[in-house]
């Protein structure tokens, strides 16, 4: 036979419909066991040249693959997915399961929800928040930590444990495909992104003199001042205790003198502190029209 009159047969052939019947045939002739096997075998180790890789692509891209228009059935999307990823449970059993974990800590029946162990909990997270000393403490405490070297190494390397175990990225992967369906999160992304990069007033990401000298002990000092001597109490409206801002009377980015004098300080909560004229990045433009 010659390469012509071959080419003609395969002509000839293309796109004709088979038979059920004659597919079976064909792939018993073709790929018996045996010959898949050594077919397999020879192959392993093996990388594909480029050019084979496009020719490949070409020949399966769009209508031509066989796949086009169908979907795999559950079951070859299931063995994939636990080829690459080493995780037998299916995404969604991974959800339940953390889902069932949660309930935990809130049936009735549960050894986490003894009333025994509920009081001692609840009376302790009552003491550490009730009091705003105490909250302030374990805040600077937290923050401590996360300042010293050692300390962020043995979180972080914690943090990648974690994220390593196949259970748990087939689970996050599967979780942020689910959220990114919704219109609600997308559009929270998309104003996420504005305030990020295509924010006017973003430099880049890098960290600015000014949040240097927020982070700074002296700064921390300063603020802690300023709330002991409020009485850990918001000077416009006068709930004591919560979410509390050191704001600077004279602007912090305008008077770097008066960064650290206690006298320029106030204690604010959140709420208040939002409604001073110098909040956030309007600061100096705002102070200026007055
Ligand atoms: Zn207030």
């Amino acid at each position: 036979m010659t390469e012509e009159h071959k080419a003609k047969i395969a002509g000839a052939l293309r796109g004709k419909p088979k038979s059920e019947d004659h597919k079976a045939k064909l792939r018993s002739v073709i790929f018996t066991e045996e010959r898949r096997r050594k077919i397999s075998e020879g192959n392993k180790g093996k990388k594909l040249s480029e050019e084979l890789k496009k020719a490949i692509s070409e020949r399966t891209r769009g209508e031509r693959n066989p796949m086009f228009g169908k979907k795999h059935s559950r079951e070859v999307v299931e063995s994939a997915r636990i080829r690459s990823t080493g995780v037998e449970k299916s995404p969604e059993t991974l959800v339940k399961m953390s889902a069932v974990m949660k309930d935990k800590w809130t049936e009735p029946d549960s050894v986490f929800a003894t009333e025994g162990y509920k009081k001692k909990l609840s009376e302790k997270a009552k003491e550490r928040f009730s009091n705003p000393e105490a909250r302030e403490i374990a805040s600077e405490a937290a923050k401590r930590r996360w300042e010293d070297p050692e300390e962020r190494k043995k979180i972080s390397e914690a943090q990648k444990a974690h994220s390593s175990k196949p259970e748990v990225r087939v689970k996050r992967s599967f979780d942020s495909k689910e959220r990114w369906k919704t219109e609600e999160f997308r559009e929270k992304m998309k104003k996420a992104q504005l305030r990020g990069e295509e924010h006017p007033f973003w430099k880049g990401g890098k960290t600015s003199e000014s949040m240097k000298i927020r982070n700074s002990t002296e700064y921390k000092l300063w603020r802690r001042s300023v709330f002991e001597r409020d009485n850990f109490t918001c000077q416009f409206c006068g709930s004591r205790g919560g979410k509390l801002c050191a704001d600077h009377i004279k602007p912090f980015s305008m008077f770097p003198e008066l960064r650290f004098a206690i006298d320029n300080g106030r204690t604010l909560c959140v709420e208040c502190h939002r409604k001073t004229p110098t909040f956030g990045w309007k600061s100096s433009k705002k102070y200026n029209q007055e």
